[in-house]
Order: C-alpha cells, then structure tokens, then sequence
C-alpha cells in the first residue's frame, strides 16, 4: 500500500472575489506530520475544510486512499478514513468524556438527524465501538477520566478529549485544526508528546501557531499566505528561505 494517503492537487477556494485558497497542492504520508503555518487569514482553515469536504473546492482535486473525494460529503470522506478535529470544540459539555468517545466513534456511521441520546442507547450495539473507544481514550491519555463529565475538566483535557473523539472513528488521515491554541506550557508539552504517540500509522496534517511544537513534530512544513504557498520543504529549509523570514517569521 502506498504511503501517500492524502494528495490534494491546485485547490482553490473562492468566496465572492476573495480566493481564501489560490492553487494549493498538499501530499500527507503516513507516519509523517505536515504542518501548515501561516498568519490569520492566510487559508489554513479553510484548506482544511476543502479536504475534509465541510467546503467544497472551486477547483482542484483530491485523492485520500486511492478515491476521488473533492467535493464529496464530509460523512463520505470520514468513511474513506479522513478524521478532523476543530478550532472550535466540538465536545458535549454535559456528557462524560467516554460518551463523547462514543458519540464520535458511532457518528462514521451516523444516518438521520443529530440526536445524541438515541445514539447512546444504540451503541451497545455495534460491534467493536468499545474497544474503538478504549483504544482511543488510551492514545489520548484519558483512561482515568473517562467516567468524568466533560463540562469539568480542564482546557487541556478538553482539546485532548477531541483528539480522542477523532481517533475513535479510526482514521488513517488527520487534519488538527490548532491542538494547542489557549495552552499553557504544561498542556502544550503533553500535547506534544500526544501528537507524537499517534503519528504511527496516520498521516497528519497540522495548523499550529506554536512555533516551538512545529519545529520538533513537523517533517514537512507548508507557509501560507494569503491563500497561497509562499514555500514548502523541511523545517530546515524553510526556516533558511530569505522570503519566509521577511513575509512570516520576523527573523
Ligand atoms: P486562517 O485559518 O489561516 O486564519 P481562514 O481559512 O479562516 O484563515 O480564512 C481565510 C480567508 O477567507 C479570510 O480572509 C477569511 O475572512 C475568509 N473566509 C473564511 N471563511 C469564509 C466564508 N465562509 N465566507 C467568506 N469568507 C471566508
Ligand atoms: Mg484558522
């Protein structure tokens, strides 16, 4: 089987006479995190919303696990293996950490409306969400919370609850959407080590405004600016590119 597990080719996102994404291609290869920086504004969430199909692309395609997905409905791409967490939670506050596990590991199969109470009472049922969700919990080292109402712990457990969340519905590709936004040192050091516990096996594209975090996890890092790629390579080369430093880095 391959190693690239997600090839996103000449994505462009136009709003009105704004293209927040203009002719961005993207490789994710398992076992390697790709991480994307960039200003406010310059497309990253965005050009993770083309790929995880909660936007479609003005133009340009995609390809994650051999299918055509560009366009496609974020239920689809979530099946072919694609898992995403969001800037904003996406947590249940008033449930337990092991129900939103549960909710999340169910919603890959999820038909009909949202209705969290009726896919509670149905997840006995389906065979392998328990052990989905243990395996996930561990990953994200929340075993010990797991009996715990979500709306009680604390920020950094909440962030590590949705990298939880997404592991449970078994993805091979993943697109983190800031993980360590509002961190303290303490939380950021172990969602580090979190994000380095779950590389193997998945390819991972990161949005970071950590400077610290990407420079020790990335393997490949992408700068954007104004929709566009301003350069790509090793953190070793980009941090060297003249235009990088005078655009972004301010160094
Ligand atoms: P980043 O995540 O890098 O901060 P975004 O992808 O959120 O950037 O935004 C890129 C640009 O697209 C910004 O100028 C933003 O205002 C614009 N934008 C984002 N989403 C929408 C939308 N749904 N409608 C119109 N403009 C949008
Ligand atoms: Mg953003």
């Amino acid at each position: 089987m391959s190693d690239l597990l997600l090839s996103a080719q000449h994505l462009t996102k136009r709003f009105g006479g704004l293209a927040a994404v203009n002719d961005v291609s993207v490789d994710l290869f398992r076992d390697r995190i790709h991480a994307v920086i960039g200003p406010n504004g310059a497309g990253k969430s965005t050009l993770t919303n083309l790929l995880s199909g909660d936007l479609p692309p003005t133009i340009g395609q995609i390809t994650l696990n051999g299918a055509h997905t560009a366009g496609k409905k974020p239920e689809t791409i979530s099946r072919l293996g694609l898992g995403r967490s969001y800037q904003k939670t996406n947590i249940f506050l008033p449930f337990t950490v092991w129900d939103n596990v549960r909710l999340a590991a169910q919603s890959r199969e999820r038909h009909g409306p949202w209705n969290p109470l009726r896919w509670l009472s149905s997840a006995s049922a389906m065979p392998g969400v328990n052990e989905r969700c243990e395996r996930a919990l561990e990953l994200a080292g929340l075993t010990a919370r797991a009996h715990t109402v979500a709306a009680t712990i604390s920020h950094g457990e909440q962030r590590q609850l949705e990298i939880a969340m997404t592991l449970a519905t078994e993805p091979t590709v993943l697109l983190l959407d800031e993980p360590l936004a509002g961190m303290g040192q303490a939380e950021a050091e172990s969602m580090v080590a979190l994000l380095l516990r779950i590389k193997k096996d998945h390819a991972m594209m990161l949005v970071e405004h950590d400077m610290d975090a990407v420079f020790t996890l990335a393997d490949q890092l992408t700068v954007m600016v104004n929709g566009q790629v301003i350069a790509t390579g090793t953190p070793a080369e980009v941090r060297a590119d003249a235009g990088v430093q005078a655009a972004y880095l301010g160094e």
